[in-house]
């Protein structure tokens, strides 16, 4: 059968014909200026798949300064070009705080004035390897962005007028403290919260919190990659992918990972170099993005049916015999899925296979073509191709369809089939486990997980939620379930980023509802105009934290530290706190929360003290630098490098930035066998081979070994999840297609309705953090409609035309962008666009800001005008006279109402919006949103919902995780919650 479908493969290889060398080219790749591009087929991959051996590598470097030297680097001055004059910089390394990559940074501190002149890549950075997007550079804009907030401010007058005093540290602290040690010691533990949108550290928080004792850690996971996470993690307990893409034959992406994805540089630089040696990409988005552009196919699905174009795929595998057997008959718990579902038929691997093909034989690629819009023809050929490529088919999907759809987690869940199907799961050039990538540090003093369960993060209706139900805190503050005593906002913006703004704005101005808001930030931002404390933070250059991400089939770890406080120590003129070194006294979360902690509890009698303690000096506080030494002698690997170059791991890593702890072998970790210690007094289930160990799963029986496997219950990957039954979805038993609230179906075409996709990031930007770079800005300032020809001559829009985007709860008016990029019937706009401040408040990213009015003129219902866009202005920056974009674009997610997603908890991003002309007298920006019209969608999604209890009276499956896991008491519904 293989045979057959390699000859056919080869047909179709013909029939597409790749693209062919221009005679420049040929000469080119022939004496080696350019790699071949343009060989048949697929280049052999058993040499060193970065193409470059070590010592060449190491050559590379030599273009960067070398280490030695970066206490004194001299370079010419381009400033003073052509005139020839020398300046000299202290180099020093950092990383990158623009996405969650944290590719490495190096800043180069001009030793004359001592500022930060510049920033380049870190070569030292095994992720990064050097190279950096635009977002990374541009780290110099933000911090010297005349609009910062240098010092800790206190709101005076009422919450949201705008007007603030400076204070002290001190004074910040003691407030605070105070304010939760009365919260703790009156048990109410669940009215303290901190609320994260980028962490950009490992475990520090993991640390703080639980020291508290409280459940309070809330993030932003909800309304980013949660939908997808749960696809995953029902799988195989892991919630993320780890696309090997550089070893890859074939890559899938669902969405626009090249340019704009999760681990975004590391990730883009890997595929191209997978492409570099052979692999066929191909991404599935209704937009011609960049990254589709720079695909070998692009299927422009329409929005939410991308599981039924892989389901179509996964029968093509299976029907053609495509799959990997062994894989499939070792690691998925096929046996269970008989038993359960085929209890007539005997358990045979043939019947397995047969019962799959029974169970998918409705998504033939037709109907795949019927309801995605893709080509059959390419679904078929697709499908061959990730068969042809068996373990080293690399793929991702991380926010996009995983992110927006009703039922969107089931397309990473499809999506991991086809994983499972090629034997790919944690295969050299396939996709592991992101977690197989990641190093964990181990803290001081750690505290036991807190005894308390917070059902205003976690409400008992969304049982299966895989991360916080942050999008409806306000919804439920609204309901009366509950209050914010302390409340941390901290890189977090909901006014603005979250869908129904306006009702976090409502519950902001509302004391009884947040008692007090302290808004942890860099920046101005929609947000933090609503806190009663601002707290100026450090960007990327101007913090200490931990880092390490699955960019690859390695594992490393790098060190965010504040540039000019290493810069000081080196030079002899050691600070005690980051604010002596920092701008103002911009300060950073790691010492602010010590500080905190210890005036919670001041004398140590509640228990809390004694974590934020040295592990070397005992009753002492910890310093920073105690706290990273601790964690850095832990990391495999480095106390050796360290102690060649006679220095600390603490020393090791502010020198260099980042450690390499494995280099790139970290695969099928599931088959790592048990070891003898492991395997004493475990017992084996005769059932499904799963060993026990004092009532703990730790691995299963595979070929006769026992070996660790997967973190499932079944230790394998679930193609049938009894989990889903138990907790009432039988029908999400198996992987499964989900038609999305925005299918073609349910939408009124002759009313104007549309799918309005508004979920797109441009590479430049990132949310609302980039709007203090000045560079990124004007490269990026407006967010029109895009819309196909076809639908603009429908409507008789041409670009530029103002259009009604008519939401489920109120409006916003946008231009349109006519172009061939956009799949007919479907519309897009981009999100970090729309940026706000009121004429009352601050001046603060005045690079990307409108100045707008905001009314209540119902309750509930809010009005936005745009008074006036962006405009040159007089700063110590000369470039911002020079401002030449005046349209700062229109904020959109304030006009979506709340959509989880009834099981992941997912926010449904994907809009069904009406489409009309403006009226006479409306504007383009002007938004309309009525809260109470909202309220009643929050009820009507919660209505959706199959609520807790599950077994044994559990509130969740006790082996889903939790960022913050409590104690697994917490995990039963008391007598008392029912
Ligand atoms: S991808 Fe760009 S923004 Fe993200 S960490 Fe790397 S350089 Fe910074």
């Amino acid at each position: 059968m293989i045979a057959v479908i390699n000859h056919k493969s080869k047909i179709i290889n013909q029939k597409m014909g790749y693209k062919k060398a221009s005679f420049i080219e040929s000469i080119a790749e022939k004496i080696g200026i350019i790699p071949n591009l343009h060989k048949e087929g697929y280049q052999e991959f058993d040499e060193d798949m970065r193409q470059f051996s070590d010592a060449e590598v190491e050559k590379m470097y030599e273009n960067f300064p070398p280490p030695e030297k970066w206490n004194h680097w001299e370079e010419y001055n381009p400033k003073v070009w052509p005139r020839k004059e020398k300046k000299a910089y202290q180099i020093v390394p950092t990383t990158c705080f623009n996405c969650e990559s944290a590719c490495g940074l190096t800043a180069f501190i001009d030793k004359e004035s001592g500022e930060v002149q510049k920033f380049e890549g870190n070569p030292y950075h095994p992720g990064s390897r050097g190279r950096n997007c635009a977002k990374g550079p541009a780290t110099i804009n933000q911090i010297t962005d005349p609009d910062r907030i240098l010092y800790p401010l206190k709101r005076k007058g009422k919450r949201g007028e705008g007007e603030w005093d400076r204070i002290t540290w001190d004074e910040a602290l003691d407030t605070i403290s105070a304010r939760i040690r009365k919260a703790l010691k009156e048990d109410r533990h669940n009215e303290i919260a901190y609320h994260v949108g980028r962490p950009g550290a490992e475990g520090f928080m993991n640390w703080v919190l639980p020291a508290w004792g409280i459940d309070g850690h809330n993030s932003h996971t909800n309304i980013c990659s949660s939908g997808a996470r749960f696809g995953y993690n029902l799988w195989y307990g892991y919630d993320r992918p780890s696309p090997d893409h550089a070893e890859a034959k074939f890559i899938l992406l669902i969405s626009a990972h090249l340019e704009s994805g999760h681990y975004f540089n590391p990730h883009a630089q890997r595929i191209i170099e997978g492409k570099m040696k052979g692999a066929k990409l191909a991404t599935m988005d209704p937009r011609l993005s960049n990254t589709a552009s720079m695909s070998d196919y692009w299927m422009p699905s329409y929005p939410g049916t991308e599981a039924a174009v892989l389901l179509a795929m996964a029968l093509i595998i299976l029907e053609e015999g495509l799959y990997n057997r062994d894989y499939l008959e070792n690691w998925t718990n096929w046996q269970e899925y008989l038993k359960a579902r085929h209890a007539d038929k005997e358990i045979t691997f043939e019947n397995y296979i047969a019962a799959m093909i029974e169970e998918y034989k409705e998504f033939t690629p037709e109907f795949a073509e019927k309801e995605s819009g893709v080509k059959a023809g390419m679904i078929r050929e697709i499908a061959v191709k990730i068969g042809e490529a068996g373990e080293r088919f690399a793929s991702h999907n991380w926010r996009s369809a995983g992110a927006s759809n009703l039922g969107g987690w089931a397309v990473a869940r499809c999506l991991h089939f086809l994983t499972v199907l090629t034997g790919a799961v944690g295969a050299k050039g396939g996709t592991s486990p992101n977690s197989w990538n990641k190093f964990k540090p181990s803290v001081p003093h750690n505290p036991a997980p807190q005894k308390k369960w917070n059902e205003l993060h976690f409400p008992k209706e969304y049982p299966l939620a895989f991360f916080e139900m942050s999008q409806l805190l306000p919804h439920l503050l609204k309901a009366g379930r509950g209050k914010m005593d302390v409340y941390f906002s901290r890189v977090f913006n909901p006014v603005w980023t979250y869908p129904d703004g306006f009702t976090w704005m409502e519950m902001f101005l509302d004391e009884d509802k947040f008692g007090l808001h302290a808004a942890l930030t860099p920046t101005w931002n929609e947000t933090a105009f609503f806190a009663d404390f601002v707290l100026p933070m450090g960007l990327a250059s101007e913090r200490h934290d931990i880092n390490s991400y699955a960019t690859h089939g390695g594992t490393w770890v790098a060190f965010r530290q504040p540039v000019l406080r290493e810069a000081a120590r080196r030079n002899g003129k050691p600070v005690e706190y980051t604010y002596q070194a920092n701008p103002g006294e911009v300060w950073e979360e790691d010492e602010f929360w010590i500080e905190l902690s210890w005036r919670i509890d001041p004398d140590g009698s509640m228990g809390i003290r004694k974590h934020f303690e040295s592990p070397n000096r005992p009753g002492q506080k910890i310093t920073i630098e105690e706290y990273y030494q601790y964690i850095f002698e832990r990391v495999p690997g480095l106390p050796e490098a360290a102690k060649k170059e006679e220095i600390t791991e603490l020393e090791y890593m502010s020198k260099y930035g980042a450690f390499e702890i494995e280099k790139g072998e970290s695969y099928h970790k599931n088959e790592t066998a048990l070891t003898e210690d492991q395997l004493k007094d475990t017992t084996v289930d005769k059932i499904n081979g799963v060993v026990r160990k004092n009532g703990k799963d730790v691995g299963v029986m595979v070929n006769g070994k026992a070996v660790v496997g997967f973190p499932t219950p079944s230790r394998k990957n679930e193609f049938y999840s009894q989990t889903m039954v138990d907790w009432k979805w039988p029908e999400y038993a198996t992987p499964t297609y989900i038609k999305s609230h925005i299918h073609n179906d349910v939408l009124d075409k002759s009313k104007g309705e549309y799918v309005l996709v508004p979920t797109f990031r441009l590479p430049t930007l990132i949310h609302s953090r980039s709007g203090n770079a000045k560079w990124l800005v004007e490269i990026s300032n407006r967010n029109p409609i895009w819309m196909h020809p076809d639908d603009a001559a429908k409507w008789n829009f041409k670009t530029g035309d103002l259009v009604k985007m008519n939401t489920d709860i109120g409006y916003f008016i946008d231009k349109v962008w006519v172009t061939q990029s956009m799949k007919p019937g479907v519309v897009a706009c981009s999100h970090h666009i729309g940026r706000w401040r009121r004429e009352q408040d601050k001046t603060g990213n005045r690079w990307a800001t409108n100045t707008v009015d905001i009314q209540n003129v119902k309750k509930g219902e809010w009005k936005m005008s745009t008074q006036s866009g962006i405009s040159p202005f007089e700063s110590k920056d000369k470039d911002s006279k020079r401002i030449f974009w005046k349209d700062g674009g229109v904020h959109q997610n304030i006009t979506h109402a709340v959509h989880p997603d009834p099981i992941s908890g997912m926010h449904t991003w994907h809009q069904r919006v009406r489409i009309e002309k403006p009226k006479e007298g409306e504007n383009y920006g002007d938004i309309f949103v009525d809260t109470n019209k909202s309220h009643e969608v929050f009820k009507e999604w919660l209505a959706m919902t199959r609520p807790a209890p599950g077994p044994d009276g559990l509130r969740r499956p006790l082996w889903f995780k939790r960022a913050f896991k409590p104690d697994e008491s917490t995990y039963y519904i008391k007598e008392d919650e029912k």
